[in-house]
């Protein structure tokens, strides 16, 4: 696991220190070092791996490449059920998903390294350059419009531009690849990873991309449906949950922090920097430990709930642990006070009574320069009419048809699984393939589904 560099108090951090924390989390696996942990493979028959997978990549089969000295073959193996393969194979959350289900863990004590292989062959696949691998079919005449250029938004413009349809992606920021782009931790996609992959994905052609362009500011829903033949919403969760505390204006949104870090790149933080973290999910991981590796005094997570609750997973714990960051449980702020620079936060303890989160009573102050609020993500407010939503999500049946004709939806801003990258792709996928059963049935005008050519 990566070793931060963590100054002294009062040493700052300087760039060398900087540059070695937002380093390559996992540093790419040699050709050497890949045929090797290759052989650790069992090629299970039935990969509890492969159903692990939310893309259910082939992975005992691309492995098997590895191992034979082919791992182009290996990369267009993943990139053909996950077309943002290299993006997963550094953002998955492995030991929950395939490495988790791994049977060399019963007889080993480790996991075969799926993910690090993953990056080994879509890495080369990518670094080879050269024609797309995945060729389009006869053009179909129907133009999508996909609003949203995240990974699922850019997972199903790849998968129906094979299908032979045309693709217009709109979206509000100034760079493709949602919170690829802006999101994820900066060392797990260290290199400009996010924009190298989606000029790769753009390489299959009939994909247009309309950045800084915002749904219900700058276009509506009903201009797409009346210039299109079908329409993809990948919106994700833009609006921060909010604190619901006294003073919570003093508290800095957590995703806004890591996506200044991302545009802006890391900066030193004044040393003595003391900054506290609200919430128990990745959101308050990524933000704290990057907050440490910019060289921040003191970080500490305040969670409301015990360990085993936080949505962190073990490993992303051990990381904030690895990074010097101080992790409090069973304690919530109930106000904050002071002004910006100078804040305390009015801490109480919690329980469970009856099943019910409860405080104790206790008060005590807990002085800190900065805080971040990561305390979830919500659908935005402006959410086209017509658009039916149920339980904060847009309401999707299992063809992630939504409540409008020809208007799909998939990813964070649906409920379809776990929010992360690698569901988001899935999602992207599954949409376009169910988009085009309809658009071909509608042309052939039985309104039969499941004749598409995929
Ligand atoms: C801080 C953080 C860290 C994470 N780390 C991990 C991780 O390590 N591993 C992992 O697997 N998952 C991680 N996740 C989850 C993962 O990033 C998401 O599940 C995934 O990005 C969802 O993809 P999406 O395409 O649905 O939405 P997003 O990636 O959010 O993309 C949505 C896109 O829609 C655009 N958009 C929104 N509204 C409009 C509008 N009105 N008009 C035009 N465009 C609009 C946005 O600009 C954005 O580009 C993390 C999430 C966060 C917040
Ligand atoms: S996409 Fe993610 S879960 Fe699936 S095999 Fe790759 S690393 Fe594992």
């Amino acid at each position: 696991m990566k070793r931060f560099i963590v100054p002294e108090p009062g040493v700052a951090i300087g760039e060398s220190g900087l540059a070695a924390n937002f380093s390559d989390l996992h540093p790419p696996l040699t050709s050497v070092q890949a045929a090797t942990e290759a052989f650790a493979c069992l090629f299970c028959y039935e990969a509890p791996c492969v159903t692990a997978c939310p893309t259910a990549i082939d992975i005992p089969g691309f492995i098997h490449s590895i191992r034979h000295g082919n791992p182009l073959g290996a990369g267009e193996r993943i990139l053909s059920a996950n077309i943002l393969g290299g993006t997963c194979a550094r953002a998955c959350p492995t030991e929950i998903l395939c490495e988790g289900a791994c049977v060399v863990n019963d007889t080993e004590g480790r996991a075969v390294k799926i993910g690090q292989l993953q990056r080994f062959a879509v890495d080369a696949v990518m670094e080879r350059g050269g024609a797309h691998p995945f060729p389009r079919a006869a053009d179909s005449g129907r133009r999508i419009a996909i609003v949203g250029a995240g990974p699922a938004g850019l997972a199903f413009a790849h998968c129906a531009a094979m299908l032979g349809h045309r693709i217009v992606v709109y979206d509000a920021q100034e760079k493709p690849g949602g919170l690829n782009e802006y999101g994820l931790a900066a060392y797990k996609m260290a290199d400009d990873f996010a924009q190298r992959e989606v000029a790769f994905l753009l390489g299959i052609g009939g994909i247009e991309l309309r950045q800084g362009r915002r749904l219900g500011r700058d276009f509506s829903l009903s201009d797409l449906q009346r210039d299109y033949d079908g329409v993809f919403l990948a919106l994700g969760l833009e609006q921060p949950a909010g604190l619901g505390i006294p003073g919570e204006a003093l508290a800095e949104d957590a995703l806004g922090f890591i996506a200044a870090l991302r545009r802006g790149g890391p900066k030193a933080l004044p040393v003595g920097t003391r900054i506290a973290v609200i919430g128990g999910g990745n959101t308050a991981i990524d933000a704290a430990v990057q907050a440490r590796a910019m060289g921040a005094g003191a970080v500490d997570i305040l969670y409301r709930r015990g360990r085993d609750a936080m949505g962190a997973t073990p490993w992303e714990q051990e990381l904030a642990a690895n990074a010097g960051v101080h992790l409090h449980f069973w304690t919530r702020p109930v106000e904050i006070l002071g002004t910006s620079g100078a804040i305390t936060l009015r801490l109480t303890d919690t329980q469970m009574v009856d099943g019910r989160l409860e405080s104790t009573g206790s008060i005590r102050d807990f002085p800190v320069d900065r805080v971040l609020a990561a305390v979830g993500q919500r659908l935005h407010e402006v959410i086209p009419e017509g658009i039916a939503v149920e339980n904060g999500r847009i309401r999707i049946d299992a063809e992630f048809r939504t409540s409008l004709p020809m208007v799909f939806a998939g990813g964070d801003c649906v409920t379809s699984g776990a929010d992360l990258t690698v569901q988001a792709v899935e999602d992207g996928k599954r949409a376009a393939r169910a988009m085009d059963r309809d658009l071909r049935a509608a042309t052939n005008g039985t309104g039969r589904q499941g004749d598409s050519h995929e």
